[in-house]
């Protein structure tokens, strides 16, 4: 699995260890965007010159930034529910799936769901339908499972 140091520069491991971001250079990556990447959204954060960013595993999203005066920085960020809805189409991360057995009724199965964004696991409405577009309680990430398969 890729991980945020897989993502960066050399240098960022070199010449960037006192720094908020280098305490994550362990974390999953989730996707990236911008130059590099195939998906071109905009920087959620302040920072004017984000050429090149990640979503990181717990929803936090990691900068790369270059300042014409100033040089590189690698912002952290928490990214807003809004924006991962808003980039969900672009993720297509599928929820993690669990099998907790046959619904109260008999009729169908009653599942636990868990965030591939977050990690927040939850319980979803116990439908008879086979793909359903669900929601994360805590984040809003949505996704479209499909509980046949
Ligand atoms: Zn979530």
């Amino acid at each position: 699995m890729k991980t945020l140091q897989d993502s960066l520069p050399s240098e960022f491991l070199e010449e960037y260890r006192d720094t908020p971001a280098y305490k994550l250079k362990d974390a999953v990556v989730l996707k990236e965007f911008g130059s590099f990447s195939e998906h071109q959204v905009r920087w959620p954060g302040p920072q004017k010159n984000v050429f090149f960013w990640v979503l990181i595993e717990g929803g936090k999203g990691i900068g790369w930034n270059e300042n014409p005066a100033t040089g590189w920085s690698f912002p952290v960020i928490k990214v807003k529910p809004e924006w991962i809805a808003a980039i969900t189409e672009d993720l297509k991360l599928p929820f993690k799936k669990r099998l907790l057995g046959a619904s109260p009724d008999g009729r169908t199965n009653s599942w636990e769901l868990t965030c591939p964004v977050c990690s927040k696991p939850w319980k979803p409405q116990t439908t008879m339908l086979s793909m359903v577009r669900e929601t994360c309680p805590k984040c809003s990430y949505c996704a479209v499972v499909d509980y046949n398969s």
